[in-house]
């Protein structure tokens, strides 16, 4: 998936599928495919390209500006003013939410599932991005394709973790099931934390529906591969 560019030159983002790629399968393999597809597709070099070693927590990363460095630690959201360097997430029906302040030239994304929403990465994410930028008006989010409400029916695991209002609010009820809006959840949170609805994009594409295209875990299991979703700013 190419995005438009959030209307912003020079800033390259999208998402690429894996189909290939099992789950379980050896994470340094994985990266390495990546890499090297990413290298082939934008002519990024491997030691230019920074992908977390993600576990649904809430930890955010900043990569020093004057070099990739691999990450030692874990994390779900990664961000970067460094020119030229790609960083990127996986997801599999997850939100991936990308960031991008042209003013302050810097971007993010943050890997956005269910155990993660709940425990603070959207806080945590534009906690740190706010605090790295000087204009966070000009801050631009986009919540990329993932699971849409059509298809996330979720159980009283997920929605005990979550606020009475804020289920209420994003949840249909369907033939006795509650089908919840994960994309929605994501966008209001950052508009209660002070971002316009203007600077906030959603992709309604659900993973789910295009299970062949793209990766769902939820639709596909074992067979869905992954999707990378990647974001760096070119100059
Ligand atoms: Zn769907």
């Amino acid at each position: 998936l190419t995005y438009k560019g959030l209307g912003i030159t020079d800033f390259v983002h999208g998402i690429t599928v894996f189909k290939e790629l099992k789950p379980g399968a050896d994470r340094t393999g994985w990266v390495k495919l990546f890499s090297a597809t990413i290298e082939e597709l934008l002519g990024i070099v491997p030691s230019r390209i920074v992908i977390p070693f993600q576990t649904h927590g809430r930890t955010v990363c900043s990569i020093p500006h004057d070099a990739a460095e691999k990450l030692s630690g874990s994390c779900d959201a990664v961000i970067t003013s460094a020119p030229n360097t790609l960083i990127g997430i996986t997801v599999a029906d997850c939100i991936p939410l990308f960031a991008v302040n042209h003013t302050d030239s810097v971007t993010g994304l943050a890997h956005c599932g269910w155990r993660g929403i709940a425990t603070g990465i959207v806080e945590a994410f534009n906690g740190r991005l706010d605090s790295v930028t000087a204009c966070r008006q000009d801050t631009r989010y986009l919540v990329g394709a993932s699971i849409g409400r059509c298809c996330y029916e979720v159980g009283p695991d997920l929605l005990e973790r979550f606020p009475a209002e804020e289920v209420q609010a994003n949840s249909v009820c369907r033939d006795g099931k509650v089908f919840f809006d994960l994309k929605t959840v994501v966008a209001s949170r950052l508009v209660g934390l002070g971002v316009a609805p203007g600077q906030i994009s959603i992709d309604r594409t659900c993973t789910s529906c295009q299970k062949y295209i793209l990766s769902s875990f939820r639709a596909s299991g074992t067979e869905s591969g992954r999707m990378l979703a990647f974001a760096m700013f070119s100059r």
